[in-house]
């Protein structure tokens, strides 16, 4: 019998054993919401028989994976090839092994790293089939319900990676919410943000908020803060939560005036 179960809302993976919540603490919280149809749950089983995972390349260094069809909140993992050892940023529920088998033959994965509890998903899952540690921002450690041995929380402003890769803590949206920035994906560097910074379909507007489906903003002094950071971050290129979320060229300027409309 499967000792998990995966929230169909959201897809995070809590213990059936222990504590079991009947609604899903992710979903129940202010940032998400219980849908009108009522809690429900599957499993990793279930995943395999009835999703795939679509993977895309980006370019030579960069590609997307996501489950379809669409499950959960959309969201997308993106695998960073590096010499020093690659890197996936963000997790999707259904790990199966046509998945496993293509990371595989692009060397691996040396680390997973997060953006914010909404991909933490079956994390644990992934950590063990690759043996890699999850790099968590202990800032959103009391939303980590499932918690398994390759968890390795990191503090403060930035985590240094490997071959210039670095972890900022921007908050926000929850207050461990990081990006990774990435000096070598393009001319300029290349920034992904999970929901961190959130690029509205048009492209031309990127909002910062403390919740995008509850439309509940950030306070000023907070909105401030943040722009102050991306100010001084180097990029040009932004890959955002879902597919079809990327911007190229001119990410930092549509960030800035973006963020400039709130202040
Ligand atoms: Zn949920
Ligand atoms: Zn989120």
């Amino acid at each position: 019998m499967n000792d998990k179960r995966i929230c169909t809302a959201c897809g995070t993976q809590l213990p059936l054993n222990g504590v079991r919540p009947e609604l899903c603490p992710i979903c129940n919280g202010d940032r998400q919401y219980v849908p009108e149809k009522g809690q429900t749950w599957t499993d990793l089983a279930d995943l395999s028989n009835d999703y795939s995972v679509v993977v895309k390349k980006l370019n030579d260094r960069l590609y997307e994976l996501r489950m379809a069809p669409s499950f959960a909140i959309a969201q997308r993992a993106l695998l960073v090839l590096t010499p020093g050892g690659n890197v996936l940023w963000d997790c999707i529920a259904l790990l199966n092994e046509p998945t496993i088998e293509f990371i595989k033959s692009k060397g691996g994965l040396k680390a997973i790293a997060f953006s914010h509890p909404h991909y933490y998903s079956t994390m644990n899952e992934w950590a063990g089939v690759f043996d890699c540690p999850l790099y968590i921002h202990q800032s959103d450690e009391q939303w980590i319900f499932n918690r398994g041995d390759h968890v390795q929380l990191w503090s403060g402003a930035e985590k240094e990676l490997w071959d210039g890769m670095r972890l900022i803590n921007i908050g926000g949206h929850f207050p461990g919410s990081s990006i990774l920035h990435i000096p070598f994906l393009s001319p300029g560097g290349t920034v992904l943000c999970g929901d961190t910074f959130a690029i509205a379909p048009g492209k031309k507007h990127i909002s910062v908020m403390y919740s995008y489906p509850n439309r509940i903003p950030l306070p000023l002094a907070e909105m401030q803060r943040i722009k102050k950071q991306v100010t001084r971050l180097p990029f040009d290129t932004m890959h955002g939560y879902a597919d079809a979320q990327n911007i190229y060229g001119n990410a930092k300027e549509l960030l800035e005036t973006s963020l400039e409309k709130y202040i």
